[in-house]
């Protein structure tokens, strides 16, 4: 059977009343497309049978998988299984192996195993299992070769889910599809979208295979290369030729990465080259801490991190003067050259970062309007600042800022 196009159900009332957002349906319809599996449809339904049934018939009916997530687990309304099986004519029996990985699981927590738990391990007859490593509830699924029809379900839990589908359902399905899909993702900072695109205008249309996508987000341009074909190596050299074009334009010197982000490649830069660094924040609250620690092995380069919101902190914590914030005001290149030198001496690491700033949406002056932010970076090479004027609102402001800082960061050790 050769599977040329699947839909993606997701079952769940909390996804359709906006309680949760369906992170699921994004992350396996990136692998779909990988695998060069077309979609044209995706859906979300609530935890009812009729709807639920309904929904499982019609994309049947249009596609020749369909991958379900969530409804797995052991409760009255976890209604997946039952249901999908009843479409495909089939039963539920036990999985052996199943109850015996839940019975173990509930055994290592020292939890009582419920008898509804055991639900979990019921299976659709004559279906695939896939084992869960990750949870309790395993996923599997139910073939009919000759209607040419597939429906894999999996566990809601993203964890769990993505676990599966990477280590199980990804070799499954290969064995189904012939075409195979590989992207580089090119990640730009310090261009806008509009620039990259137009000076790449003419390669991204002239080029259909591989293609070039530009997107955006947190103040950074990702231009994802494409190529498809039958044969994953030949895929990678295409789209290594499309980056080398890329490299060679105005562009190339904004491409800090490749399939990474601007905080990971901070993190691995410094850790790469030996340095540390510290950051003092007031107008970003911690974030580009955050943004830092997020990155697994962070602390290998990151140590300190302070927010010094008032004044009074910024005095007592990285002794900022009396007399520059009088002078000056907490939100001035002085400020932010003193922030970034005083975390430096309060930490020992290499690069100090600081930022400062009006975040809004209140507290702006003609002079100092909403959005100035200041950034301070202090390393061996001396100290220096940089004046930012950021806009769309208070959580976008603190996120370009963080960027910035995060760009500011990378350039100062390289
Ligand atoms: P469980 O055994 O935990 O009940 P399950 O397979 O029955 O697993 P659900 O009960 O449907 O899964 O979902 C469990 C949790 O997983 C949800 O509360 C939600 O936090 C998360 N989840 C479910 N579906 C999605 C989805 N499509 N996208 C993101 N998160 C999801």
């Amino acid at each position: 059977m050769n599977i040329k196009n699947a839909e993606i159900l997701c079952v769940g009332t909390e996804i359709l009343i906006g309680d949760i957002v369906n992170t699921n349906a994004a992350y396996i319809s990136e692998r779909l497309a990988r695998l060069g599996i077309n979609q044209y449809y995706q859906a979300v339904v609530g935890d009812n049978p009729e709807r639920l049934s309904d929904a499982i018939k019609g994309a049947l009916e249009r596609a020749d998988l369909l991958i379900m997530s969530g409804g797995l687990g052991p409760t009255y309304d976890d209604l997946t299984k039952e249901t999908a099986a009843a479409c495909m004519g089939r039963k539920l029996v036990l999985n052996e192996e199943a109850l015996e990985r839940i019975k173990q699981r509930f055994a290592f927590r020292c939890k009582t195993m419920t008898g509804n738990n055991e639900k979990q391990a019921m299976i659709p007859e004559g279906s695939t299992v896939f084992q869960n490593d990750a949870g309790t509830a395993p996923g599997c699924a139910i073939e009919d070769f000759e209607k040419g029809k597939i429906i894999i379900m999996l566990p809601g839990p993203p964890f769990e889910m993505k676990k599966m589908f990477d280590e199980s359902v990804m070799p499954y399905l290969q064995k189904f599809t012939d075409k195979r899909f590989v992207s580089i993702n090119v990640n730009i900072f310090g261009m806008g979208e509009s620039e990259v695109e137009n000076i790449l205008k003419d390669l991204m249309d002239s080029s259909l295979n591989p293609t070039v996508a530009p997107y955006c987000g947190n103040g950074e341009v990702r231009l994802r290369v494409t190529a498809s074909g039958h044969d994953e190596e030949e895929c990678r050299k295409m789209c290594l030729d499309m980056v080398d074009k890329i490299q060679k334009t105005e562009v190339g010197g904004y491409i800090y990465g490749f399939d990474t982000d601007l905080a990971c490649t901070v993190v691995e830069n410094y850790i790469k080259k030996g340095k540390t660094i510290a950051t003092a924040e007031s107008c970003t609250g911690g974030l580009i801490a955050k943004r830092i620690t997020d990155v697994a092995g962070s602390s290998e380069m990151f140590g300190y991190g302070v927010v010094t919101y008032s004044n009074e902190a910024k005095i007592k914590l990285l002794s900022v003067k009396k007399k520059t914030l009088e002078n000056y005001g907490a939100v001035s290149k002085e400020t932010a050259a003193e922030m970034a030198e005083g975390v430096r001496n309060l930490s020992g690491a290499d690069v100090g970062i600081a930022t400062t700033g009006i975040a809004g949406p209140g507290g702006g002056s003609e002079e100092k309007p909403v959005g100035l932010v200041y950034l301070g970076i202090s390393s061996e090479k001396g100290t220096r600042t940089v004046r930012l004027m950021l806009t769309s609102g208070r959580d976008r402001v603190r996120l370009l800022a963080s960027t910035n800082a995060l760009s500011e960061a990378l350039k100062e050790i390289k």
